[in-house]
């Protein structure tokens, strides 16, 4: 068995690993670099067509953003996930492939105008529709021989909607060897999600450690209970209260939070305040959460799916699929709840959003998620008094939390 570490190594994000075992090139994740580059990924060290399958952990475009272009050089093996990562990825990847494609014709035009030649996207929507039909779903805790000796299992690790750590066992020569991939892990208490779930034995385990360095506390947040005052105060001052977030995952537990504000009451005065999920990919990713819910719901989420409650469904909810129901969502003076991605702020319709409310005293932008520097998220949490949009100077007077 041999294993070489072909990214996310002395950083973050853009993991893929290259386990050889019994014969087989195995790739664990092929993951897209994001944010800053501090260390190139190694270039692979055999052809795309040498790999003979790949195992994913979660859907993170950190984790699979690249797939589409093992695809496209020639890569033409299964790939192994959970039915929930599969039906995530086939949304990921194309919405990845849209930006690839944006982004090339942008290029392209810019180039045109200097007489230099069209710039080609990394990959395409097709190459990313090929990829997801090579996807092959397993369930949790089963096992399956992938190859003959080498055997795969994935567990629960609680990070995203059907993340898995995974765990492969080879048996060469007459010798087993376990290799434990955990993927990112996620942390204890969440809504909707699972726990992680423990793994038995391992001769070697390669353990993800994005806040490695950070200590969560002992204590859980009071999520609901601090939600509940910002939308209280935001809407007495008729104000909105928007919320950047990861279209995938940080979004679906927002609604959940949201659900149970509502099912108790805990807003006054406001009934029925209205709830815009305004990203095409949020709104896809609620979907699949309602189709796998059996697959990766916890006990909690599991009491209320018997009980006849839809653990992320409620009056007032809102979609904005198309950009101009998007524009439309302003309009409305109604005090609301916008949530929109992307996350930090620095592409997508939530700066629309930050445009009609940045300079407004009665509104509040919620972040609920990290905030890497040099985006526009992070300069709003770090009390940027001012920040431009659309080339436009806008005061920040809203409440930032
Ligand atoms: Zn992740």
């Amino acid at each position: 068995m041999k294993l070489t570490f072909l990214g996310a190594a002395r950083e973050v994000a853009g993991s893929r690993f290259l386990l050889e075992a019994c014969g087989k090139n195995i790739m664990v994740d092929y993951g897209m670099e994001q944010g800053v580059d501090l260390f190139a990924n190694t270039p692979l060290p055999i052809m795309e067509s040498q790999i003979d399958c790949v195992l994913v952990t979660h859907a993170h475009i950190d984790h699979t953003g690249y797939l589409p272009l093992l695809y496209k050089n020639g890569f033409r093996g299964p790939v192994y996930a959970t039915e929930t990562t599969s039906d995530l990825c086939k949304i990921m990847l194309q919405d990845s492939a849209h930006i690839q494609e944006s982004d090339a014709e942008w290029k392209t035009r810019k180039n045109q105008r200097k007489g230099l030649p069209p710039v080609e996207p990394l990959y395409t929507q097709a190459d990313a529709l090929a990829t997801h039909a090579l996807f092959r779903s397993l369930a949790y805790k089963e096992s399956r021989e992938i190859f003959p000796g080498v055997t795969i299992r994935m567990v629960d690790v609680g990070h995203l909607m059907g993340s898995a750590s995974i765990e492969v066992t080879a048996n060469e020569d007459g010798q087993e060897t376990v290799i434990v991939f955990s993927g990112d892990i996620g942390n204890l208490r969440q809504p909707l999600l699972r726990d992680p779930q423990y793994m038995q034995r391992a001769d070697y385990v390669v353990m993800e450690s994005t806040y490695g360095d950070r200590s969560h506390g002992a204590e859980q947040p009071d999520y609901v209970g601090s939600l509940t005052k910002t939308l209280q105060e935001t809407f007495d001052r008729g104000g909105n209260v928007v919320i950047p977030s990861f279209a995938v995952g940080r979004t679906q537990e927002m609604l959940y939070f949201i659900r149970e504000i509502k099912q108790k009451g805990l807003v006054k005065g406001h009934d029925g305040f209205p709830v815009y999920v305004d990203s095409p990919m949020g709104i896809e990713a609620t979907n699949v959460l309602n189709e796998n819910t059996l697959e990766c719901a916890d006990e909690e989420t599991m009491a209320l799916i018997k009980a006849g409650v839809n653990p992320i469904q409620f009056d007032g909810l809102r979609i904005a699929r198309t950009a101009d129901e998007s524009k439309l969502i302003n309009d409305d003076p109604t005090p609301k709840v916008i949530i929109s991605a992307s996350g930090m702020c620095d592409a997508g319709r939530i700066r629309h959003h930050l445009k009609h409310n940045l300079w407004r005293p009665e509104s509040t932008v919620l972040f609920v998620g990290y905030q890497s520097v040099g985006t526009l998220g992070r300069s709003l949490v770090d009390g940027a008094k001012k920040v431009k949009l659309f080339g436009e100077t806008i005061q920040v007077a809203a409440h930032i939390e």
